[in-house]
């Protein structure tokens, strides 16, 4: 079995590295954990480097003096210990012997947010075809395109596409695509968690049977959780649902479908079956509470009660669904039935950013219009959809209190538009414009104050990658 340790540097660190390197960024050999420990263990290295990895396995991070919004409150000058992975106290005036400081004067810290679906690879496709319909857009643009992807072109898409969701605060995402071994390899090195789906469709029969190595090569990794990722009902048949079904059930993952995206889809389906997309779903034994259903734009209200009674999620793509001319999503009687609603960009072609700031605010101002009253979609709401109901979806410990991971961002106040200090909340879905200052994953700082170590070259493979793509 080949398991991608990704970051982990198996070369004894030297002292000039030690220098450059600040404690907390991947690529230094300072920074493994127990579980890396382990990995190590099990391939046979030479003594010595045990005893560095030994030594430094643990790593105490203490965030000082910063503002923290925990459940929509907001706690002023608290301290946060970090030790491994988790968050292990929020208190004011903590004292640790820690390995490294950062100063939060001034700042904000956020839970992470999660991506709830991407296809993170497509953002090298970003800007290549845009205001065209769904279908010719995919036929004559994509899909082509898509056919002379190699995986140097995903490993480079991702690292590209995981470079802007650590500049938007995104610790996790959900994703989709081809190629995922290489995915989850350019993820792991970024730092990124995910939970990733090779897709699925019948038109491509060996993508099925590409799932079931997937699942158990990744299966138990820290940061990369393998999915089944059927692409939607009308591209997969029943019986490659049902396989699909069977893989999620026996692995114990989350199923990942496109559902209700397009009105055409739907009456298509109607026609053909008499059924909605998700009753048929639901009839195969597909929706529960591992289902993490996508765009559910032409949802009806029986299929929004079937979805709360099952406790299957729902992910909205606002502003792919806009940029599209899909519709809108029914989120108002979505969240009245009781479903799980979260939130996703889509991939960066149909977006066409990674910034769920950005998705929050437009999937809250375009449901007050839907429903014809600036009332509907509260900023708490729309808040809550893109913390606590992904953190739900994907059943993550997460949240800004003690035990949770440490997967998180800080956000720079000294801002004009964050200014005054009002409603934060309110400020975070309406008034955000640019980035975030830090973010950390697991326990691990991947940017610092705007500085992500890489980000050149990573810019340039991925400039290199788009132009090969396009000119082959
Ligand atoms: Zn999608």
């Amino acid at each position: 079995m080949s398991r991608y340790l990704g970051p982990i540097d198996l070369s004894c660190p030297q002292p000039q590295d030690q220098r450059r390197r600040p404690l907390g960024y991947l690529s230094s050999a300072y920074t493994l954990r127990s579980q890396d420990f382990l990995s190590l263990a099990t391939r046979r290295e030479p003594f010595h480097k045990f005893l560095i990895l030994f030594r430094v396995n643990f790593l105490t991070m203490l965030i000082k003096d910063v503002s923290v919004l925990q459940s929509g409150q907001l706690l002023e000058s608290r301290d946060i210990l970090i030790q491994e992975n988790r968050i292990v106290k929020i208190d004011r005036d903590i004292s640790a012997r820690e390995e490294e400081t950062i100063n939060g004067r001034g700042k904000l810290a956020i839970p992470g947010l999660v991506n709830c679906h991407t296809h993170l690879a497509m953002t090298l496709l970003r800007g290549y075809a845009d205001d065209m319909d769904l279908m010719p857009w995919l036929k004559e643009k994509i899909w082509p395109l898509e056919a002379r992807l190699t995986p140097e072109d995903i490993y480079w898409g991702t690292k590209l596409g995981c470079l802007e969701q650590i500049r938007f605060g995104i610790t996790c995402y959900n994703d989709m695509y081809y190629f995922m071994d290489e995915t989850a390899r350019a993820t792991r090195e970024m730092g990124l968690r995910a939970f990733l789906s090779g897709v699925v469709f019948d038109m491509r029969p060996e993508l099925l049977n590409e799932t079931e190595p997937f699942l158990r090569r990744w299966q138990g990794d820290e940061l990369i959780h393998p999915t089944v990722g059927p692409h939607a009902v009308y591209t997969c048949s029943e019986e490659t649902l049902l396989k699909a079904k069977e893989l999620a059930d026996r692995y114990n993952t989350l199923i990942h479908i496109h559902v209700s995206e397009t009105r055409e889809e739907v009456d298509g389906f109607n026609l053909t079956r008499g059924l909605s997309p998700i009753e048929y779903l639901d009839r195969l034994g597909i929706v529960n509470q591992r289902l993490i259903a996508v765009h559910g734009v032409w949802l009806t209200m029986k299929d929004a009660y079937l979805l709360a009674e099952r406790k299957a999620n729902m992910v909205d793509c606002t502003v792919s669904n806009l940029k599209l001319a899909s519709g809108i999503a029914p989120l108002n009687y979505l969240l009245q039935a009781g479903v799980n609603v979260c939130l996703g960009t889509d991939g960066a072609s149909s977006n066409n950013n990674l910034n769920l700031f950005e998705e929050m605010k437009v999937t809250a101002i375009t449901q007050k219009n839907a429903y014809h009253t600036p009332a509907a979609f509260s900023a708490d709401q729309i808040w809550r959809a893109a913390t606590e109901g992904a953190y739900m979806a994907f059943k993550l410990n997460m949240g800004l209190k003690e035990g949770a991971l440490a997967d998180l961002a800080l956000i720079d106040l000294r801002k004009p538009w964050l200014c005054p200090r009002s409603n934060l909340v309110s400020h975070l879905v309406y008034s955000m414009t640019g980035g975030v200052d830090t973010t950390i994953v697991n326990g691990r700082v991947l940017m610092k104050e705007g500085v992500i170590p890489g980000e050149e070259e990573i810019l340039e493979k991925a400039q290199e990658r788009f132009l090969h793509l396009v000119s082959s």
